[in-house]
């Protein structure tokens, strides 16, 4: 069926985010209903376990958790589901990065259990959104999942995400730097966005908001995750990377920066010890420049780029190696069917993608040394 005369605009049920919003979790999940399958790691555990626990417990919420063993992939799913149906869970709770949020949502889906998502940094988009990313065990991009709803709860804790290393939210700001440079660009294609249909002016705004709270505050709360403080720019960006930012893409819609990322993980070798932000960023970049953006606004992200730390030359990707054959590859893999790379008004090719990848890189270097030189 396609919708795509239609505008489509999708969201979680309920969004709270605060100082310590952990505490006040079992109020919010004993209004989803029942007995509760919390999916976490031993390190999340270990770090918030014990403050979910106390507040469930003081709702009256029965649960248990499972022990996330680190993959979005299919075996790992099929284990927890398989979990849920012994225990009748009726609500899956995700508590943790990216990738066992990414899980959570795809074993409530199949148990037709309510989902609360807690996310414990602010790295990706992935909370409020109704889709998963599916990996290989090995970690390499298998497919989108998509969902009839999104997670019926989101709950943000930011004393908890201030205390995760700042790279994580560093990630989280390139995820969401991607949003309105990839919506904007679906939106003149006149494409779809991930939710099937055009998009709302609301999805447009809110991708528009998302980039200006960036370029206002990112490098401020970037300052104050260092410190390990909450203050109101920690609080913007945390918002801007997780619910502007997941509406953003999902409302607005994906074209190449996420297709290069996607791109990234056909690779094998070091490429895979950086984050989904940190790959999300370099193919931003590329879209950029695909584009054909004039050279103070490409500059405008290259410098929030370079003081965040973010990787957008090469060697910062451990690409300075690659063949030229493994430059085609990522961008083999970023145009296959169904990618969001064909979401954009001009068609591209192979070359074109290579092309892209090696130019983030000179003008990158040569933003850099001009840099230098100004000091
Ligand atoms: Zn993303």
């Amino acid at each position: 069926m396609s919708t795509l005369s239609d505008k489509v605009f999708i969201s979680p049920a309920r969004y709270v985010q605060g100082a310590n919003a952990v505490e006040r979790a079992g109020h919010y999940i004993a209004a989803l209903g029942g007995r509760a399958l919390i999916i976490a790691d031993d390190l999340v555990w270990k770090m918030a376990g014990e403050q979910l626990a106390q507040s469930l417990e003081s709702e009256g919420v029965e649960f248990e958790r499972a022990v996330f063993e680190g993959e979005a992939s299919r075996r790992e799913i099929d284990r927890l589901v398989e979990r849920g149906q012994q225990q009748q869970t009726k609500v899956v709770i995700g508590f943790g990065g990216g990738k066992a949020i990414d899980t959570a949502k795809a074993v409530a889906d199949p148990l037709l259990a309510a989902c609360a998502i807690l996310p414990t940094t602010a790295s990706t988009d992935a909370p409020t959104s109704a889709l998963s990313v599916i990996y290989s065990d090995e970690g390499e991009f298998d497919s989108y999942r998509f969902y009839n709803r999104n997670p019926d709860l989101v709950l943000v804790d930011t004393a908890i995400i201030c205390k995760a290393p700042p790279r994580f939210l560093a990630s989280g700001i390139a995820d969401a730097l991607a949003t309105w440079v990839e919506a904007r660009g679906v939106i003149r294609a006149d494409a779809s966005n991930m939710a099937g249909g055009r998009a709302t002016l609301l999805g447009r705004a809110i991708g528009e908001k998302c980039e200006e709270v960036l370029f206002e505050h990112a490098l401020l709360a970037w300052q104050a995750n260092q410190a390990q403080i909450v203050t109101p720019s920690f609080e913007a960006v945390v918002e801007a990377n997780t619910l502007l930012s997941g509406l953003g893409f999902e409302s607005g819609g994906l074209a190449a920066a996420h297709a290069i990322h996607n791109g990234f993980t056909a690779l094998h070798g070091e490429i895979h010890d950086l984050t989904h932000g940190e790959k999300v960023a370099y193919g931003t970049v590329a879209q950029l420049i695909l584009d054909q953006t004039p050279q103070a606004e490409l500059e405008k992200y290259l410098a929030l780029y370079v003081a965040l730390g973010l990787p957008i030359t090469l060697k910062a990707l451990k690409l300075d190696q690659a063949s030229e054959e493994d430059l085609y590859r990522v961008a083999e893999a970023a145009l296959k069917e169904g990618e969001s790379s064909h979401n954009l008004a001009y068609e591209l090719t192979p070359q074109q993608i290579v092309h892209a990848l090696r130019a983030v890189d000179a003008h990158a270097r040569a933003f850099m040394d001009k840099a230098i030189s100004r000091e």
